[in-house]
């Protein structure tokens, strides 16, 4: 039997020839065979000629996500099993005795629509957050624990975006057994991740070659960290000499695990101080005590998943960079993060921009900041490409 068919507006076939892997609604004339949520289908032009291979998802408005743009290729098991491995094998470069936790699996950008793995040691996480991924969760672990020899894999699916798909939310064991907390060690430093119950999969891995830049640069100096979550821009900060390092987040259990790997590394936990609070009230309240810092990293959650909230997101992103330059020491050096998609790294400059004109402090742009090499982004996937930063650092 064929496959259900898909075909596409006049002229709507642009974007999947430039090999896009996403097909809108809007862009849908006709669709045969009655496909299923999930279901693979064929997706055709106008003119019949065949485009890609998709994974049919009726509740989104991204209607198709594409696996395959060849002809040849069925979607089965052993399908989902070559690509796991292929994007397993480009990461092996990025595991050794300093490190033993990385992502996997990103996505669109490892040809996975709506699949994301990382592993933490000899335990994998992942998250399926598209329909299409609903009916390959049995060959992704199998996949995912032959390609890495790890037994345990978690699922994680309870992010937001399940609901676009029409999809609740779904937490527990596939495989293994999960320890309390998993040990990961990044940069040579020792971290305990709450896989069950932390947020996304329980580590933010992108920013991993980021915290060990904080961590070159934190010799010395007073460290102010916010969002800091389970404390990884912090422990990297001690970690390469800051003399002291305030971090604030308003997560009661993330701070309690950060306190606890201050321990685990050995660090003194005398220069350490950790708040407990919202970061725009915190801020103020430190300008407020005439509060000074050589450091300061802003990480914040995404303000704008989407073009839509950027204009929200922008007012939150130019407050808080604001309040930090002011509270930066002459000379001082500000990281400065978003991991919104919804706003541009070119918006971000100017936001940032902005806030040094309000502050009335001369600034200057002398670094940029990506993902880690295990967060890539597919030159075919532009959406891909949402953790940005700049290292700011303030004149005298
Ligand atoms: N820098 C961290 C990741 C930050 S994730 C790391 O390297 O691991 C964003 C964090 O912001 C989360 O821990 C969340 O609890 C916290 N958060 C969100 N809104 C906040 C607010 N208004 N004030 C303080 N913390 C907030």
């Amino acid at each position: 039997m064929p496959p259900p068919r898909v075909t596409l507006k006049a002229g709507r076939d642009k974007s999947l020839r430039l090999r896009h892997p996403w097909i809108f609604s809007g862009a849908i004339e006709r669709v045969e065979g009655a496909p299923a949520a999930g279901a693979s289908v064929a997706v055709h032009a106008a003119d019949g000629e065949f485009l890609a291979t998709a994974a049919w998802s009726p509740a989104s408005q991204i209607r198709g996500r594409v696996w395959s743009f060849d002809p040849h290729d069925t979607i089965d098991s052993a399908f989902i099993a070559a690509k796991v491995h292929s994007a397993v094998r480009r990461r092996d470069f990025l595991l050794d005795d300093r490190h033993t936790g990385c992502r996997l699996i990103h996505g669109e950008s490892d040809g996975l629509p709506g699949i994301i793995a990382d592993r933490y040691g000899d335990v994998v996480v992942a998250q399926l957050l598209a329909v299409g991924a609903e009916p390959w969760r049995d060959a992704l672990v199998a996949a995912l624990c032959e390609a890495t020899g790890c037994s345990t894999v978690f699922e994680r699916s309870d992010a937001d975006v399940r609901a676009l798909e029409g999809l609740p939310p779904r937490v527990g064991l596939l495989a293994g057994a999960l320890p309390e907390r998993v040990p990961l060690v990044e940069d040579g430093l020792a971290y305990r991740v709450d896989v069950a119950h932390g947020q996304k999969t329980g580590f933010y891995l992108d920013q991993r070659d980021n915290r060990r830049r904080v961590r070159e640069l934190a010799q010395g100096r007073d460290v102010l960290n916010c969002f800091c979550y389970t404390g990884g821009f912090t422990i990297a900060a001690l970690a390469g000499g800051a003399r002291s390092a305030l971090s604030i987040d308003s997560s009661t259990e993330a701070l309690r695990h950060a306190a606890a790997h201050v321990a685990d590394n050995a660090l003194n936990a005398e220069h350490v101080e950790w708040r407990d609070a919202d970061v725009f009230a915190e801020l103020r309240k430190l300008r407020d005590g005439a509060r000074a810092f050589d450091l300061i990293v802003l990480d914040p959650p995404k303000f704008a998943p989407t073009a839509g909230h950027a204009e929200k997101a922008t007012r939150a992103y130019k407050d808080i960079n604001l309040l930090a330059l002011k509270l930066l020491r002459p000379g001082g050096l500000l990281a400065t993060f978003s991991c919104s998609g919804g706003v541009s790294a070119e918006l971000f400059q100017k936001i940032v921009a902005g806030a040094a004109l309000d502050a009335r402090v001369d600034a200057a742009l002398v670094e940029r900041f990506g993902p880690s090499a295990d967060h890539p982004v597919a030159l075919n996937f532009p959406e891909g490409d949402y953790l940005k930063g700049l290292l700011v650092h303030k004149r005298a």
